[in-house]
């Protein structure tokens, strides 16, 4: 099956019981067991499995083309359970421009775990391979990045992971449907489904999913059920409902994006775009090698700084000011001040996430803010 086929039925089916076509949504924490004090039905308790978890782990998984996949109630909690899958004295190498909440996780909580963590840039392969260490256990890499939007050689970085015999991660967040991960050699996708999956800025999540079923899988579903960070069954309901209309909202997302950029690059107030469909991005060869389209992210550099970056958000109608990203309306945020001391984004930067409005509503909104 297609991508968009596949949206639409992966974890789908008629309920026995009713006909329901549109899945009932199981809210019971307990399951009856059998007489002989079994559990022939699968399902015993709601933290360990779930119909509405597993129909969004299925669906999930065949969507990334992966074996299994674990959800977990936010993208933070499903990046909890990787590195706690780790042990003491693993080293893992991260994307020095990965998602903000990430890196603090391993440099606030892991490191006091004994993880150890080296932050370098992953578009630079000597600097990978300089890197790695005999305990070298994991890569994390994140692609288009945030708020810079880099782009990462997911096939190139993992070959020399694979090489070493670690684990190649990809945090796919800002990419699904338009980069699939396990074609290029990555061994572990993880999604916050609070963003293109859920869709709508109404439902927090996350999922790993994993290509093979192998021990570390393992590992990462017994945090799932033992640690207890799952989502509810409500909250995976409206993932999955999300799902079946991700890849043409994607689609629209990538397009309205294009356009956005083009304008912005040409515009008098406007030092910088970064977006990699534009031809002047660093990454864009390799974007356009491994993703299929461009995104609907993009970041601006306002000339003038940081006063000027807030008040080009303050004078915006249709973007609202708000962080976060993947949903039906454009958002717009200032990333220095959101990320506070220690952040690495630019003051004069602004974020943008490009929703499904008309794209010459949005140019013009964005015209009449900076002019
Ligand atoms: C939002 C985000 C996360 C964290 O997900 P939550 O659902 O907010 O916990 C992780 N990675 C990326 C790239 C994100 O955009």
């Amino acid at each position: 099956m297609r991508i968009e086929t596949l949206a639409v039925h992966a974890g789908h089916a008629i309920d026995p019981a009713t006909g329901a076509v549109s899945a009932p949504i199981h809210l019971s924490t307990t399951f009856e067991r059998d007489m002989e004090g079994t559990y022939s039905r699968g399902f015993m308790y709601t933290r360990n499995n779930n119909p509405n978890r597993q129909a969004l782990e299925e669906g999930v998984s065949a969507l990334e083309g992966g074996a299994a996949a674990a959800a977990f109630g936010s993208g933070t909690a499903a990046a909890m359970a990787l590195f706690q899958a780790l042990a003491p004295g693993d080293h893992v190498l991260a994307h020095v421009d990965a998602y903000y909440g990430t890196t603090r996780l391993l440099r606030d909580l892991f490191l006091r775990w004994k993880l150890e963590t080296d932050f370098i840039d992953m578009s630079d392969m000597a600097a990978v391979k300089k890197a790695l260490r005999p305990n070298t256990k994991l890569a994390w890499m994140e692609t288009p990045s945030n708020p810079l939007l880099r782009i990462v050689d997911l096939a190139a970085v993992a070959q020399i992971i694979r090489d070493v015999g670690a684990i190649s991660v990809c945090d796919n967040t800002w990419a699904p449907i338009i980069q699939r991960p396990f074609n290029l050699g990555s061994d572990l996708i993880l999604h916050s489904t609070t963003k293109y999956f859920g869709g709508h800025c109404d439902v927090l999540g996350g999922i790993i999913v994993g290509k093979i079923e192998n021990e570390f899988f393992q590992r990462i579903r017994s945090v799932q059920y033992s640690g207890g960070a799952v989502p509810s069954p409500f909250d995976c309901w409206l993932i999955l409902r999300g799902m079946r209309t991700l890849p043409w909202r994607m689609r629209a997302h990538c397009e309205n994006a294009a356009k956005v950029a083009d304008f912005l690059a040409q515009h008098r107030r406007v030092k910088r775009v970064h977006y990699p469909g534009l031809t002047s991005h660093p990454g864009h060869e390799i974007a356009r090698k491994q993703m299929s389209m461009f995104g609907g992210m993009l970041s601006l550099e306002v000339k003038g700084g940081r006063d000027a970056a807030m008040k080009v958000a303050a004078k915006t109608i249709i973007f609202t000011r708000a962080t976060s990203l993947g949903g039906v309306e454009s958002l717009i945020e200032h990333r220095a001040s959101i990320e506070g001391p220690g952040t690495t984004s630019p003051e004069g930067l602004l974020r943008l996430s490009i929703g499904l409005e008309n794209a010459d509503d949005l140019i013009e909104d964005l015209d009449q803010a900076l002019t």
